[in-house]
C-alpha cells in the first residue's frame, strides 16, 4: 500500500474508548449515563452474549433463558431507565439519550435483546406522551422493578399499533382494532368492549397490559384513541402464537387477540362526554405522532451499534488470516498483517468503520436534541396557553411569528446585539429545535438502518466465510439480518421518506441548513482535513437541485416536487441523509479536538486519535458527497426529455453541407462539431443529439466544484487504512461467540 502519511502525522495507538466516546456523545458530565453505560454493558457482553452464543436465537419461543435477560435488564438497571425518580427510577428529566446508549450497548452484542429493552419503553410511551397523571404514575410505577422489599413482579407491556394485514401499516390511519360502549349506567363510568388484533408484537408473550390503537365502531364515541388493557380485565386477551422470525429472536413477538370489556378511564389521555358521546382528549393519531417523534432514535442508533462492533472482530480475523501457515512465519508480513497487507481490504474496513462513526453521531445527536427540546417544548405550551392558545391551527399560526424570527437570528452576523435577545426567546428556540429534530429523526431511523443494512453486508463479507457461519466473531450475520428488521419496524424507510419530504422543506429547517453549510465552511478553513468543506460544497449542490426541482416540470407539465412523486422527493431525502450524518461526524470529531486534552484519559494520544476520526470524516464526506452528486445530476437532467434525430429536434445539429460552408470562416469548426447529419440524413449512432444543459449550467458548476473539492480525500482514506493496519486490539473479544 502507498505511504501518504507525512512523518509529522500522528496515529491512533488504541480503539477509541469510553472517555472519547464520551465526549464526541456528550455525556462526559453525566455520571448516571456513564453508570448506565456500563452495566447495560455487563448484561449486552455477559447475560446476552451467552445467550447467543448458547443457540437461544434458534428457537422462535419464549424461553426461560429469555425471559432471565428481561430479569437481567431490571436488575441492571435498564427497565428502570425509562422511569422518573418517583415511578421508580434513577434519571430525572429527559431521557432519549440515556434509553439510546442502553439500546446501543445491547446491540453491540445482539439487535433484538436491545429491542426487547425498547418494547418496554414503547408500551409505556402513549402513556408518557400523552397519558393522564394517574395513568402516567400508576402504568409507569408498576413497570418499574420492585424496590428492596417490595413483594410484586415488574410488570411488562406491549404496544399494539400494528394489524393483519389488509390494515395498519404505514398508512396507521386505517383501522381494524374497534371500540364500542358496552355499558353505560345514569351517572357512572361508561365501559367499552374492545377488538383488536395484533400482527407483529414485540414483548407479547409475556406482556400484563398492552396500549391499542382502535377506531370507534360506535357512535356514541368519536373518532379513534388508543386504549389500555390488562392481562386481567374481562375478557381474552390471547398472547397469540409467535411470529416465526429470522431475525431479532432474543425479543418475543407475536400476533395477539383481544376481545375486552374495560373502563373507559382506560382511554389513554382520558375523554368527555359531549352531547351523550364520549370524546377522546387525543385521536391514535394524536398520541401516534407523539410518540414516534421520540422513539425511533433508539433504533437508528443500534445498527450504528453494529456497525462499530464490526470492527474489532474484522481487524482480528484479517490480521491472524495466514498465522499457521507454513510459509508466514511469525515476523513475517504475511504472519503479522495477515490480510491487512492488501489495500482495498483495509479500504473497505475504513468505510464501515466511517459509516458507523456518522451513524453513532447522527443518532447521538438527534437524542441528545430530543432532551433539549423537551423543557423548551413544555415551556412553549406554557406560554402559549398564558395567550389561550391550546395546539392546532391556533399554535401553528402562533408559531409563524416566532418562525420569522428564528430565520432572522440566522441571518445575523456574530456580532449583532440583536441576535442575544433573539436567542434568548424560547419560542424562538422551540421552532429552531423544532425543526431540526423533525428532520434528524427520520433521518437518523432512515440512514443509519437503511444504508447501514448495506454496509453490514460489506462487514460480514470482510470475513469471507467465517462471516455468514454461526461461529462469526461479534455475531455479524446476525447484525446484518437483523439491521433489515431495525429499517422496517416502527414504520419501514417509506414512512421515514414521506416525513422528511415534507420537514425537510420547512422554511426554519432550510435557513438553519444554509446556516450549517457556512458553519462547515468555517470549520474547513481551520480544519480542511475533515472534508467539511467537500460536504459544504455538496450541501450546496443538494439545496440548488431542491429549490430547482420545485418549480421545475417534466415534459407533460407535471410538477417534480410533489408529494405523489416519490420518485424525486424521495431520492431527495436520501441524500440529505448523507449530508446530514456526515456533518453530524464532523461536529463530534471538532468536540474531542476541543475537549479531549481536559481529560486524562482522552487526552492521552488525542492528536492520534483526531487525526484519525479527521480522516473518517473526509473519507464520509467524499463518500456522501458522490452520493448526492449522483442523486441531484438523476433528478436535474433525468425528468427532460432527450432529443431526437427528427426534424424538430435535430435543429440544433449541424448539416454536413452546411459545415463545409463555415469551416471557410471558422476553420477547425469540422473536428468540433459532435451531432453531424450527413447529406443523406444518416447520423452517429446513439440516442439522439446530445441534450443541452440550457438553464442548469449552475448545476454543472456546481457539480464540478463539487468533483474538484474530493481532493484530499482519498490521502485521507489512505491514512485511515494504514491507521487500521497498525491500531492496538485486545487479545481476544471480551464477550463469547
Ligand atoms: C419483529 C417485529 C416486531 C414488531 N413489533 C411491533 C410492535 O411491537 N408493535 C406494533 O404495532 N408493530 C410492530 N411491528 C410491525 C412493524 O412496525 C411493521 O411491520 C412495519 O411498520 C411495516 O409495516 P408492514 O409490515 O405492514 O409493511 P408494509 O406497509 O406492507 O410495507 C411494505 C413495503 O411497502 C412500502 N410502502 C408501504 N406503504 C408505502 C407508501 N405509502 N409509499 C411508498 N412505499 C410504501 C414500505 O416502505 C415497505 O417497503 C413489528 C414487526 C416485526 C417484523
Amino acid at each position: 500500500m502507498a505511504t501518504v502519511a507525512p512523518s509529522e502525522t500522528k496515529t491512533m495507538l488504541t480503539l477509541p474508548g469510553d472517555a472519547v466516546r464520551q465526549i464526541q456523545w456528550r455525556f462526559a458530565d453525566r455520571f448516571d449515563l456513564q453508570m448506565l453505560v456500563q452495566s447495560a454493558r455487563g448484561v449486552a457482553r455477559g447475560t446476552v452474549a451467552r445467550l447467543v452464543a448458547a443457540g437461544e436465537r434458534n428457537t422462535h419461543e419464549w424461553t426461560p433463558g429469555k425471559a432471565e435477560m428481561m430479569e437481567a435488564f431490571d436488575r441492571a438497571g435498564i427497565t428502570a431507565a425509562f422511569m422518573e425518580p418517583e415511578e421508580g427510577g434513577f434519571i430525572s428529566g429527559p431521557k432519549n439519550l440515556a434509553l439510546s446508549l442502553a439500546a446501543f450497548e445491547l446491540a453491540w452484542v445482539d439487535g433484538g435483546a436491545a429491542t426487547a429493552s425498547l418494547a418496554g419503553s414503547l408500551s409505556l410511551a402513549p402513556i408518557h406522551e400523552r397519558g393522564t397523571a394517574e395513568q402516567l404514575h400508576h402504568y409507569k410505577s408498576l413497570s418499574a422493578p420492585p424496590q428492596p422489599g417490595e413483594e410484586r413482579k415488574t410488570w411488562r407491556g406491549a404496544f399494539v399499533l400494528t394489524e393483519p394485514i389488509p390494515y395498519v401499516g404505514v398508512d396507521t390511519g386505517m383501522l381494524s382494532g374497534k371500540v364500542r360502549v358496552a355499558e353505560w349506567k345514569d351517572g357512572e363510568e361508561p365501559w367499552l368492549q374492545v377488538d383488536k388484533r395484533g400482527r407483529f408484537i414485540t414483548n407479547i408473550a409475556f406482556a400484563n397490559f398492552v396500549t391499542a390503537a382502535v377506531g370507534s365502531d360506535d357512535e356514541r364515541i368519536k373518532g379513534s384513541c388508543f386504549v389500555i388493557l390488562e392481562e386481567t380485565d374481562e375478557g381474552t386477551f390471547d398472547h397469540g402464537t409467535p411470529t416465526k422470525k429470522l431475525v431479532h429472536q432474543l425479543s418475543s413477538t407475536g400476533d395477539p387477540i383481544f376481545n375486552m370489556k374495560v373502563p373507559a378511564s382506560r382511554i389513554v389521555g382520558g375523554y368527555t362526554v359531549k352531547d351523550g358521546v364520549i370524546v377522546p382528549n387525543y385521536s391514535h393519531g394524536e398520541v401516534l405522532e407523539a410518540v414516534f417523534k421520540r422513539t425511533r432514535v433508539g433504533v437508528g442508533l443500534m445498527t450504528a451499534a453494529k456497525l462499530l462492533s464490526a470492527v474489532e472482530p474484522v481487524i482480528r480475523y484479517q490480521r491472524q488470516r495466514f498465522r499457521g501457515a507454513e510459509g508466514a512465519k511469525p515476523g513475517s508480513i504475511r504472519y503479522e498483517q495477515g490480510i491487512q497487507q492488501r489495500e482495498d481490504a483495509l479500504h473497505r474496513l475504513v468505510d464501515v468503520w466511517a459509516t458507523g462513526e456518522a451513524a453513532a453521531s447522527l443518532g447521538f445527536a438527534t437524542a441528545r436534541l430530543f432532551d433539549q427540546i423537551e423543557p423548551v417544548e413544555k415551556q412553549k405550551t406554557a406560554m402559549l396557553k398564558e395567550r389561550g392558545i391550546q395546539g392546532g391551527r391556533a399554535e401553528m399560526k402562533a408559531l409563524k411569528e416566532s418562525e420569522q424570527r428564528a430565520i432572522e437570528l440566522l441571518s445575523l452576523k456574530e456580532d449583532d446585539p440583536r441576535r442575544a435577545e433573539l436567542a434568548a426567546d424560547p419560542l424562538v428556540q422551540y421552532v429552531l429545535m423544532d425543526a431540526e429534530t423533525n428532520v434528524i429523526c427520520p433521518a437518523t431511523k432512515l440512514w443509519n438502518t437503511g444504508h447501514g443494512t448495506n454496509i453490514l453486508r460489506e462487514a460480514v463479507s470482510l470475513m469471507g466465510g467465517y462471516g455468514i457461519t454461526e461461529d462469526c466473531p461479534g455475531f455479524l450475520a446476525n447484525k446484518w439480518m437483523d439491521a433489515q428488521l431495525e429499517a422496517t419496524y416502527e414504520g419501514p424507510e417509506a414512512v421515514q421518506r414521506r416525513q422528511l419530504t415534507v420537514t425537510m422543506t420547512g422554511e426554519v429547517f432550510l435557513a438553519l441548513f444554509r446556516s450549517w453549510t457556512l458553519e462547515m465552511r468555517r470549520i474547513a478553513s481551520t480544519r480542511p482535513g475533515t472534508g467539511a468543506c467537500t460536504l459544504a460544497s455538496a450541501m450546496k449542490l443538494w439545496l440548488w437541485t431542491l429549490e430547482h426541482l420545485q418549480l421545475a416540470k417534466d415534459p407533460t407539465g407535471g410538477k417534480l416536487y410533489h408529494g405523489q412523486r416519490q420518485g424525486v422527493t424521495f431520492a431527495l431525502a436520501d441524500a440529505l441523509c448523507w449530508l446530514l450524518a456526515s456533518r453530524y461526524q464532523i461536529l463530534d470529531t471538532m468536540e474531542l479536538e476541543a475537549r479531549g486534552g481536559d481529560d486524562p484519559v482522552a487526552s492521552e494520544g488525542l492528536e492520534g486519535t483526531v487525526q484519525f476520526l479527521s480522516d473518517l470524516c473526509h473519507t464520509q464526506a467524499a463518500a456522501a458527497a458522490g452520493e448526492v452528486s449522483r442523486i441531484c445530476a438523476e433528478l436535474v437532467f433525468g425528468y427532460n426529455q432527450h432529443p431526437n434525430w427528427d426534424e424538430e429536434e435535430h435543429k440544433s445539429c449541424f448539416l454536413a453541407s452546411e459545415l463545409e460552408e463555415y469551416e471557410v470562416t471558422m476553420p477547425g469548426i469540422g473536428a468540433m462539431a459532435v451531432d453531424v447529419i450527413a447529406s443523406d440524413g444518416s447520423h452517429p449512432q446513439k440516442a439522439g443529439p446530445c441534450a443541452d444543459c440550457a438553464g442548469n449550467n449552475e448545476f454543472l458548476r456546481l457539480q464540478n466544484r463539487l468533483s474538484a473539492c474530493l481532493s484530499g480525500s482519498r490521502l485521507a482514506k489512505d491514512r485511515a487504512a494504514e491507521n487500521v493496519a497498525t491500531v492496538m486490539i485486545p487479545e481476544a473479544l471480551d464477550y463469547p461467540v
